[in-house]
C-alpha cells in the first residue's frame, strides 16, 4: 500500500527538488513526484519542510540515546567507540522507536590513555555494564590484533584515539606508538574498513594524517587552521566532523538556551535538560572563533564536513551535549561558521552517508530508506526553526512529533 507525503517542500540531501509529493511503500521511498491514486493514504504536509533523516556523525549511544535522537529527527547515529552485541544491534535495526546505529565499537587506546581519565566521573555509566574493558593497544601486533578482534565482533569501521590530553584538562596522557596507529589504519583498509581518529589539536591531527585514517571525529581546537593543514586534508581526503558543540562545551560553553526552548523541554528528560545546562569545561583558554574560522577555511576548501555532537551520557561534567538536540544546535553552529543552511542540512544528510558508505540513506530519492524529517517554519532561511520537528519517519513508520 502506498502513502503519500504531499504538499512539501522536498529537500533531496543537497538541493531542493521542483516535486512536491514523497510516495513511500513499506520501509522504502517509492517515488518523488508521483500524482496519488485515489483511496491510497495521503498526508499533508501543508507546505512544511521534508528532509532526509538526520545522522549524527558523532555519538556514543545507548537505547535511551537512540530514542532521544529520532525525537529530534536524527534517524541514524553514528558511535565512535562503545559496545553492542550482534543481537542488540538487530533488536535495534528491527525497532522503529529508536534510531539506527553503526559503531565501532570499541577504540584502538593506550593503557591509561584517552578516555581513561573520563571515567571516573561515569559513575553507572563507566564501561563493565556491557561486559567489556578498555583495550589497551601498544604494539603494532596489538593494534593488528584490535582491529581483527572488533571487525570479527561487527565493527562497522574502526577509531582510534590519538590524545595527549591538554584540551581534555589531563596533560600527559600516554599516546598509542605512531607505528601502532599506522599499522592498525592499514589492517582495518586491508579489512574494507575506514578509520575515524580522535584528534583534538593541530599536532594530533597531523599524526592521524600521516597514519592514514579516512575520517576526523573532531576539529582541533588550540589553533587556527592554517593553509598547510587546510592542504594536507585536501589532498590526503580526509573528511571532519568538527563537533562544534562539543569544542564549545570544551571551553565552557553552555546550552541552557537549548534546553530551555519548549520544543527541546518537552522531549528531552531532566537529567539530560540539566546535562544541556553544564558543559565539560577542560579548556577555558580556547577561543572559539577560531574553530570557527577553521570551520569556514575547510568549506571553503571542499573538504567534506559532517554534523557530529559527541553526545553521550547524561552527566554535566560531560556537558552542553544532548542526543538529538544538539544535532540542531550543530546546524545552527556551522551556519555560524559561515556554512549556507542547504550546506548545513548537507553535512546532516548526503555527506555522512557517502562518507560512511551508507548507500540506503541520507539522500531523498526512490528506493532509499523512508527516514525522514518534517519541519515547521523555514529552517533554510531562519536554522532554528530546524526544532520545529512535526513528523518523522524511520523506515516509512511515522512518529507524530
Ligand atoms: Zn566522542
Amino acid at each position: 500500500m502506498k502513502r503519500h507525503i504531499v504538499n512539501a517542500r522536498v529537500f533531496d540531501g543537497e538541493k531542493f527538488l521542483d516535486a512536491r509529493t514523497v510516495t513511500l511503500e513499506h520501509q522504502r521511498i517509492a517515488a518523488v513526484g508521483e500524482t496519488p491514486a485515489a483511496g491510497e493514504e495521503v498526508f499533508d504536509a501543508n507546505g512544511a519542510t521534508l528532509v532526509p533523516g538526520l545522522i549524527d556523525a558523532h555519538v556514543h549511544t545507548s537505547i535511551d540515546g537512540l530514542r532521544d535522537a529520532l525525537k529530534f529527527g536524527v534517524t541514524t547515529e553514528l558511535e565512535m567507540q562503545g559496545y553492542w552485541t550482534r543481537q542488540q544491534r538487530k533488536e535495534i535495526d528491527d525497532d522503529d522507536s529508536l534510531a539506527d546505529v553503526r559503531s565501532s565499537l570499541l577504540a584502538l587506546m593506550s593503557d591509561g590513555g584517552h578516555p581513561s581519565e573520563l571515567m571516573h566521573d561515569l559513575g553507572e555509566h563507566g564501561p563493565g555494564e556491557g561486559g567489556w574493558t578498555m583495550p589497551h593497544v601498544t604494539t603494532p601486533d596489538d593494534a593488528v590484533a584490535h582491529v581483527n578482534t572488533f571487525v570479527e565482533q561487527g565493527a562497522d569501521y574502526l577509531k582510534v584515539m590519538i590524545e595527549e590530553g591538554t584540551v581534555m584538562g589531563h596533560p600527559g596522557l600516554p599516546l598509542i606508538d605512531p607505528a601502532a596507529v599506522k599499522a592498525g589504519v592499514d589492517e582495518a583498509h586491508r579489512l574494507g574498513k575506514k578509520v575515524i581518529a580522535h584528534a583534538i589539536t593541530l599536532e594530533a591531527t597531523r599524526q592521524a594524517i600521516d597514519a592514514g585514517v579516512d575520517g576526523l571525529a573532531h576539529l582541533f581546537v588550540d589553533q587556527r587552521a592554517d593553509e598547510r593543514i587546510v592542504s594536507a586534508l585536501v589532498e590526503a581526503g580526509v573528511f571532519v566532523a568538527p563537533c562544534l558543540v562539543v569544542s564549545a562545551s570544551l571551553m565552557g560553553y553552555h546550552a541552557a538556551a537549548l534546553a530551555d526552548d519548549p520544543r527541546v523541554a518537552s522531549r528531552l528528560s531532566e537529567p539530560w535538560l540539566d546535562t544541556l545546562r553544564g558543559s565539560f569545561n577542560a579548556y577555558p583558554q580556547g577561543v572559539f572563533q577560531h574553530v570557527l574560522d577553521s570551520v569556514a577555511a575547510l568549506h571553503a576548501a571542499g573538504v567534506d564536513l559532517l554534523a557530529g555532537t559527541d553526545a553521550s551520557i547524561p552527566v554535566p561534567s560531560h556537558g552542553g551535549v544532548a542526543h538529538g538536540a544538539s544535532v540542531h544546535h550543530e546546524l545552527a553552529l556551522l551556519t555560524e561558521a559561515g556554512l549556507s543552511p542547504s550546506a548545513a542540512f548537507t553535512a546532516a544528510t548526503a555527506t555522512p552517508a557517502r562518507c560512511f558508505g551508507l548507500t540506503d540513506r541520507g539522500r531523498i530519492a526512490p528506493g532509499l530508506r523512508a527516514d525522514l524529517l518534517l519541519m515547521d517554519g523555514d529552517p533554510f532561511t531562519t536554522i532554528s526553526d530546524s526544532l520545529s520537528v512535526t513528523a518523522i519517519w524511520r523506515r516509512g513508520t511515522r512518529h507524530a512529533a
